[in-house]
Formats: structure tokens, C-alpha cells, sequence
């Protein structure tokens, strides 16, 4: 099984782009594979089974146990801990060198033992992380990454809402409470989608003809064209999944694994509705603070990175 990996920021329509790629016929939607996987076999599978006892994902652990002779969940969270934005330049320098030989064998021993029992030839990965989208182009030849890129100030605003409904704040893999702290943290959140860009520039450099940036706005607006363009460039033959989504019909969940809330919590369903402007305009204060702090990567996304077909 080779990786299509989606990186992005926070609240960058990853979860629903991994329903959509994920329901070619060869192809398995894996969801936030090392988010979930860190969580252990408790963890709830978008089929509202917890891992251990899901039919696929227990497969799943039992086949890779019985390949390495280790534990899938603790490597699956040793995966996750090696992949953080901040290591991105020595990832992105240390090429071989350890720990990443041993991030590569996992890595693709992990999608060996999913493509065995799936049988699907393409994972769809949306973990995300920028490092993670690094390390899987250099596990594997053939794998690719989606860049899938929205703009910050709907993001800001998501989670904007979000603080409203008294949700904590996730930032950096941590989780805190904010209170008076709310628009510096935004703006943190604003100023550091500008390094989102540029890793997504280095990814491009780093695997040339292998990354394709996507515009979820792009995408909202025209999403047929869209995904063509990513079925070209990832080879899924998508003709079933774009009748679907131009015909407004729901797209199968089947076992992804992390992702929104609202998405376990469902019937198993995931319809695809168009919202490039997100739920609601934020504060003026905000939009214009987020607006600012975003600028630099605005520029060079403008500048450097090719979103249309
Ligand atoms: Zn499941």
C-alpha cells in the first residue's frame, strides 16, 4: 500500500477530503492515522467500534504483531512523537540518519499490515503534520502528499467559534484554557499558518512532482474540478465519487480513525457541503488581526506555490 498523505493546518478540511479520496474503489480511508493510533485500542473507529475491537483495525493490529513482533498502537504513537513542526528542519537535513531509518521501516510496515487486510492499494493518511508529510515521502517513493491549503482567517474564525462554545484551545499538540488570552493565542494561531506555506514549499522541494497544493476555497468552489485534479495526480479513479458529490449524496465514513467529533457521532455518513467562507464572521478586531498576521505567507503562497490546474 502507498500513502496519500494530507497535510495541512488545524481546521483545514482534512477530515472530509480523506472521506471523499478515501471512497475510490482502490482506495481506504485511514483518518488522523497516528492521532488515532497514539490514542491506543481504545480509541472509537469512525465505525463506533473501539479499535480493538473493530473488524478492521483489530485485523490490523493482529497482522502487523504478527509481521514485526511488535505492538501496532505503541509504535503508532511513536510515529506520532517524532513529528512535530519544530522538527521539520532537522527532519528535512538529516535524510537517513536516525531516528528517521527506523520512522521509514515503521512507517511503511504500519501501511503494509493496512494494505494486507484493506486489500486497498492507496491509504488515504490525513494526519496532517507537515514532518509526517516529510518523513512518508522519503518511507516511500510512491508515496504522495495533498496540500491542502485554507485561507486563515476562516481557519482563525473555526476556532474562534469554537472558544465561544467553552472548547479548549489545541495548539502544538497541547490543549489549554484560555480566557483573557483569546486573541493573542489567535493571532499565534494566525502567524504560525504562515509556516504552514513554507513547509509546504520545502515538501515540494524536497519531493519534486509528488506534492499538489490544494485551495479548500478552490475546492469548495469548484469541487468536480478539483478532484479530478487530485485523482490525475494521486492515480484514484474518482468518476463514482465526484457523481456523488455534484449529486449532493452521502460518502461512507467506513473506519477512519480521528478526525471531527461530529463525524463519529454521525449514522456512518459524511456529505460534502460547500463552505469556503466557514460558519460565521468573527469580530472585526480579529479578522483584521488574523489578516495581518497572516500576510507574509499569503505573499509567498502568492508568489511560490501553485494551487490551480
Ligand atoms: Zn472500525
Amino acid at each position: 500500500m502507498r500513502s496519500l498523505y494530507i497535510a495541512g493546518r488545524m481546521h483545514c478540511g482534512s477530515t472530509f477530503l480523506n472521506v471523499l479520496l478515501g471512497a475510490a474503489p482502490t482506495a481506504f480511508p485511514i483518518g488522523e492515522l497516528v492521532n488515532g493510533l497514539k490514542r491506543g485500542p481504545q480509541e472509537i473507529c469512525a465505525c463506533g467500534e473501539p479499535l480493538e475491537s473493530c473488524p478492521v483495525w483489530s485485523k490490523i493490529a493482529a497482522d502487523y504483531a504478527a509481521t514485526t513482533g511488535r505492538d501496532f498502537f505503541e509504535d503508532g504513537k511513536w510515529l506520532y512523537d517524532q513529528a512535530d513542526i519544530k522538527k521539520f528542519p532537522t527532519a528535512y537535513r538529516a535524510g537517513n540518519a536516525e531516528p528517521w531509518a527506523t520512522y521509514y521501516q515503521r512507517q511503511n510496515d504500519v501501511l503494509a499490515a493496512i494494505g494486507r487486510v484493506s486489500g486497498a492499494d492507496i491509504g488515504i493518511d490525513s494526519s496532517k503534520e507537515f514532518t509526517r508529510a516529510l518523513l512518508t515521502l522519503r518511507a516511500d517513493p510512491k508515496a504522495r502528499v495533498i496540500h491542502l491549503i485554507r485561507k486563515p482567517v476562516p481557519i482563525v474564525g473555526s476556532y474562534y467559534w469554537r472558544q465561544t462554545k467553552g472548547s479548549k484551545f489545541y495548539f502544538m499538540k497541547r490543549s489549554y484554557d484560555l480566557a483573557k488570552l483569546r486573541f493573542p493565542a489567535l493571532m499565534l494561531v494566525a502567524g504560525s499558518w504562515n509556516a504552514g506555506v513554507i513547509a509546504g514549499w520545502f515538501l515540494e522541494r524536497a519531493a519534486p512532482g509528488r506534492v499538489l497544493h490544494v485551495s479548500y476555497e478552490a475546492f469548495c468552489t469548484d469541487p468536480d474540478a478539483e478532484l479530478a485534479r487530485m485523482g490525475d495526480f494521486a492515480g484514484l479513479d474518482l468518476s463514482d465519487v465526484r457523481a456523488k458529490v455534484a449529486a449532493g449524496s452521502a460518502l461512507p465514513l467506513q473506519h477512519a480513525l480521528g478526525g471531527n467529533d461530529e463525524i463519529k457521532t454521525g449514522d456512518g455518513t459524511f456529505t460534502f457541503v460547500p463552505n469556503a467562507g466557514g460558519r460565521r464572521a468573527m469580530p472585526a478586531l480579529y479578522r483584521w488581526g488574523a489578516s495581518v498576521f497572516s500576510a507574509p505567507g499569503r505573499l509567498f503562497q502568492a508568489v511560490a506555490l501553485k494551487t490551480t490546474g
